[in-house]
């Protein structure tokens, strides 16, 4: 086992030596009203890494005001273009300092290094997506349809105050979903980060201040999502939520947001089919579809949790992924040749075993992983990918969102019986097949009810064509021009000449 050690940066060194974070509200770091703080620690070790602020419903109330302030005042008024530059200037700050921001996150969620440095492309592309939507805001101007010379026409005005609830398992994606459209479009915005991954958002959002942003436009309040996230959700004077992270938390925001009949974009679980068929090219789908699973340890909103094989094939991809698991490296997040890192905390890893538990007693056949020696690897959080075969839709761990290394291969007999089990779920974020058949492949991405389709590879997301949730994966685009929905109304305006 090589054994090479990512050396953090000077600044992300800095930043957590700190050791306590603060709030940031109104472009600075601020204590929050009350002392309670939130240990936070690396799931690679278990050490403590740090301290949040624990953030309440008093810091929330003012960062609400600084973000209304922030909107009612000059910025909100900025042209297209001054905002096009600065996400170039957001653009270049990534360029040079992203590996700052990945060291963070690494250390703080338990992400390998490779992965969250490998990320860079991803986020540039966010950015440049974001620079042009500065300049794609618009409205129409419609033919006269009333009697007289009326014109008609309709504008296209920022929402607000934009609250933004985002999780632990991709912070600096879920961020910048937010950010950059809070950026493109004037809005301004108050960020409940999750409270085992707010470290890179308090560093990415203090450093964006380098570059002109204006105080006020995006704050920070760290804190519990029962505490902090329910009084974002229920504020008042807060005009929209953007909400990432479980189908069980999304109700409860829409019950907290009837206060003032929010609009909301909410991107929720998801129990996704990863369907192949026989005529597939193994060599593509057994890596592909480990990928589609065991990358970030599970831990992605649309892994492909269900990994659905037509049953001439099942037992051979069963071993053929077993096989490959071998070559995959588990281990520290800094480490640079780890593959799989930790899951997320302590908590979780309980959670993610007692569904290998649930797997092996209702009577799924363990291909691969399942329980190792407890400390095996030191005190981390870590849990070996895990492959159950012969699992049938009445097992848990085939009906709900494990949201860890944990895949159920389900045979399939037909392209009818594909369709059918991949649709058998209260989820609806993505789907995948593989197949060399283009017209067997089309009629499931026809036929699966979800919100994103791949055809022989997993997981591609590019903002220019986004993605959406369907059933209970949630509402409201991300990426493509809708994305502004969440961002700005509609006026209707009528001129009697
Ligand atoms: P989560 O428990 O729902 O938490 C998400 C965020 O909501 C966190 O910031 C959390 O704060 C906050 N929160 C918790 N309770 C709240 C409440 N009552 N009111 C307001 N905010 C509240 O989800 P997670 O465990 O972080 O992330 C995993 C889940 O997210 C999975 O279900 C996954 O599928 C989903 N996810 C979906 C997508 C997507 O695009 N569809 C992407 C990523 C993740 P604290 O954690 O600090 O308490
Ligand atoms: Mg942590």
């Amino acid at each position: 086992m090589t054994m090479t050690t990512h050396q953090i940066s000077a600044s992300a060194a800095q930043f957590l030596q700190r050791g306590q974070h603060s709030l940031f509200i109104d472009g600075d770091r601020v204590p929050a009203a009350a002392r309670g703080t939130i240990e936070v620690r690396n799931p690679s070790t278990h050490e403590i890494l740090g301290h949040l602020a624990a953030g309440s419903a008093e810091d929330v109330g003012q960062a609400v005001r600084a973000a209304r302030a922030a909107f009612n005042g000059e910025w909100s008024r900025w042209t297209p273009y001054d905002r096009q530059a600065l996400l170039f200037r957001a653009y270049d700050l990534l360029e040079r300092r992203f590996d700052e921001v990945a060291e963070i996150e690494s250390l703080d969620m338990g992400a390998p290094i490779s992965r969250t440095r490998g990320s860079k492309a991803g986020a540039l592309r966010m950015v440049q997506f974001f620079a042009a939507m500065a300049l794609s805001v618009r409205g129409e101007t419609l033919p006269n349809g009333l009697p007289g010379n009326v014109t008609t026409m309709t504008l296209k005005r920022p929402a607000g105050v934009i609250g933004g609830i985002i999780p632990w398992n991709g912070s600096l994606t879920a961020l910048w979903w937010i950010v950059g459209a809070v950026m493109a479009t004037g809005c301004t915005t108050v960020l409940k980060p999750a409270t085992e991954a707010s470290l890179s958002v308090l560093y990415l959002v203090e450093i964006l201040h380098e570059i002109g942003l204006p105080s006020g436009v995006i704050n920070v309040v760290t804190g519990h999502g029962s505490d902090a996230g329910n009084a974002l959700a229920s504020h008042p004077d807060v005009d929209r939520i953007a909400f990432t992270g479980s189908t069980a938390t999304g109700r409860q925001i829409i019950d907290a947001s009837k206060v003032n009949i929010k609009r909301l974009q909410l991107e929720l679980g998801g129990k996704s089919p990863d369907i192949v068929f026989a005529d597939a090219d193994l060599d593509k789908a057994v890596p592909g579809a480990a990928m589609g699973i065991f990358g970030n340890s599970g831990q992605i909103c649309f892994a492909g949790s269900r990994i659905l094989v037509e049953r001439s094939i099942a037992k051979e991809f069963g071993a053929r992924i077993a096989a490959y698991l071998k070559s995959l490296q588990m281990g520290s997040s800094m480490n640079l040749d780890t593959h799989i890192g930790p899951v997320i905390s302590e908590q979780h890893r309980e959670t993610v075993l007692s569904y290998i538990e649930a797997g092996k007693s209702e009577g799924a056949e363990l291909i691969a992983g399942g329980q190792m020696p407890d400390e095996a690897l030191g005190r981390g959080y870590f849990v070996a990918p895990t492959v159950f075969a012969n699992v049938d839709m009445g097992m848990r761990i085939a009906r709900e969102e494990i949201f860890g290394p944990v895949v159920s291969i389900i045979p399939f007999d037909s392209k009818e019986d594909a369709i059918r089990i991949g649709n058998d779920t209260e989820y609806g974020l993505a789907g995948a097949v593989w197949s060399r058949d283009i017209s067997t492949a089309l009629d499931v991405v026809d036929r699966i009810h979800a919100g994103v389709m791949w055809v022989n590879c997993y997981g591609l997301i590019d903002p220019l064509v986004g993605f959406n949730g369907a059933k209970m994966s949630g509402y409201g685009a991300k990426g493509s021009i809708a994305h502004l929905d969440t961002y700005l109304y509609t006026k209707s305006v009528y001129i009697q000449r």
